[in-house]
């Protein structure tokens, strides 16, 4: 499995793009970034997109992604969540207000619908592409998911923005094998009061995040730093000590 960074910022400025990632060239996780990341050629490779939650920074490129694609893709991309996530992408995002119905909109250029939307099972695997995917409830102020993503070889766990969970971490612990874990580490120490109402965690909190799961020696790739704080952030990573952390940076890409 390549795992390819596009953006892995908990903000926007200059040099930090927003949360998306990119597997294998074909599925997408969020798309705060994807247009800003890839060029025309590598947007249209791209098959199936997994949304963990509507908030802006992990979905704005779904429009952009839309309006450039728009004419140029004929099978259409699917939009993969749980019922609540795909439900507000609908109400508040393809609304004809914020941008305009990309699930919908169709002409002879484009017969289908550039994006359709799919509703994925909670805690139960789906078939999403050529991988297997499981969404799983986390700890968030809007309705957010976790993925665990397989295919033969590899378990990719992918987070997401979300405070201190439990159920994710149980249903890990039943595979016998997890590659990789994406977990996010948005505020410094300093600032847990603010993480904890906003429902994200810290390097304290992401390190009891990992010790809920009990397998010590696998790789946690750290993602959604506020830019601001990022030094900060990565100075209470550094005292944990713990060698298998490794924060991304965008531009990344890892094979597991
Ligand atoms: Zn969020
Ligand atoms: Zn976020």
């Amino acid at each position: 499995m390549k795992f390819r960074v596009l953006g892995c910022s908990g903000g926007q400025v200059p040099g930090h793009n927003l949360s998306s990632f990119l597997i294998d060239d074909s599925l997408l996780i969020d798309a705060g970034s994807a247009t800003a990341a890839l060029s025309l050629r590598a947007q249209q490779k791209i098959t199936d997109i997994l949304v963990t939650h509507t908030h802006l920074d992990h979905v704005m490129a779904l429009g952009t992604l839309a309006d450039n694609l728009y004419g140029k893709c004929q099978k259409g991309i699917r939009v993969w969540s749980t019922r609540e996530v795909i439900d507000g992408l609908k109400k508040f995002f393809f609304n004809n207000h914020i941008w305009p119905d990309f699930t919908r909109i169709t002409d002879a250029n484009q017969r289908v619908a550039v994006l359709k939307l799919c509703r994925l099972a909670k805690r139960r695997a789906s078939l999403v592409g050529a991988y297997s995917v499981t969404a799983i409830p986390v700890n968030h102020v809007v309705p957010s998911v976790a993925f665990l993503i397989g295919n033969k070889k590899t378990l990719l766990l992918h987070v997401g923005d979300t405070g201190p969970t439990e159920e994710v971490w149980s249903i890990a612990r039943k595979h016998k094998k997890v590659s990789a874990i994406v977990l996010e580490a948005s505020f410094p120490n300093r600032l847990q009061e603010l993480a904890d109402v906003s429902r994200h965690l810290t390097p304290q909190t992401l390190e009891r995040e990992i010790d809920k799961l009990g397998m010590n020696s696998v790789p946690v790739l750290v993602t959604h730093l506020k830019p601001e704080y990022r030094g900060e952030i990565i100075a209470d990573l550094r005292s944990l000590e713990k060698p298998h952390l490794k924060v991304l940076k965008d531009g990344d890409v890892l094979r597991f």
